[in-house]
């Protein structure tokens, strides 16, 4: 099974993604985490290409192509391999943050972000995709309350305006695909959060 987790910044994604996968240890389903942009080294380094945007200007349609030149990487090395034998993927970003960072949020347009999905991602669609919401308001104040620098120059270089945007384009990809996707209210304490995770992945089966 292919679990997506999707959302803006400080979101709490990752800890909750932690938080399943030792609940589906304990059921004895053999998980595996991981994330984009990234998941094997040379989708890394293209990772690492993307984040340092204080210093590179790339467009929003080569900030798609480099996004997916990930992904291609991480599906065949990774995702495909992992899901034939079985085990459970857990993914920290997927397709659809290209779609609100590059698409909704970047201004490029759905028409290429939709040509490179099919080309790229093709029949391996995630199972479940797990939409995390949060005011882009409380998401900086989490950042700045944990002293999460990094988190907080990703807001504030793209400002809150962008960050709106991009909460507006998770909801609307929710809307267009709600047999796929689910909402999480990313505005609950860690441990409620946990539970509505749960809740959604047992009733998906
Ligand atoms: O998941 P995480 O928040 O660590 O992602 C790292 C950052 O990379 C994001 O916060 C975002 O600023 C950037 N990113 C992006 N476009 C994507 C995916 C991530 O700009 N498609």
């Amino acid at each position: 099974r292919f679990i997506t987790f999707e959302g803006g910044e400080g979101s709490g994604k990752s800890t909750q993604i932690r938080r399943l996968a030792a609940r589906l240890q304990e059921r004895g389903r053999d998980v595996l985490i991981t994330r984009e942009p990234g998941g094997t080294p040379e989708a890394e380094a293209i990772r690492g290409l993307l984040v340092s945007g204080d210093v590179a200007r790339w467009t929003a349609r080569s900030e798609a192509l480099l996004n997916y030149a990930a992904r291609e990487q991480h599906l065949e090395q990774v995702i495909r391999p992992a899901l034939v034998s079985g085990r459970t993927v857990l993914c920290d970003r997927f397709m659809d943050s290209t779609r609100a960072y590059q698409g909704y949020a970047g201004g490029c347009e759905p028409g290429f972000i939709d040509a490179l999905e099919r080309a790229v991602v093709g029949p391996t669609r995630p199972d479940l995709t797990l939409v995390f919401d949060l005011d882009p308001a409380i998401g900086l104040a989490r950042a700045k309350s944990r002293g999460d620098h990094q988190a907080e120059d990703r807001y504030e270089r793209k400002g809150l305006a962008f960050h709106g945007k991009l909460r507006e384009g998770f909801l609307d990809i929710l809307r267009k695909d709600p047999k796929r996707c689910r909402l999480v209210d990313a505005s609950q304490d860690i441990d409620a959060v946990a539970e509505d995770v749960w809740s959604i992945v047992e009733a998906a089966g």
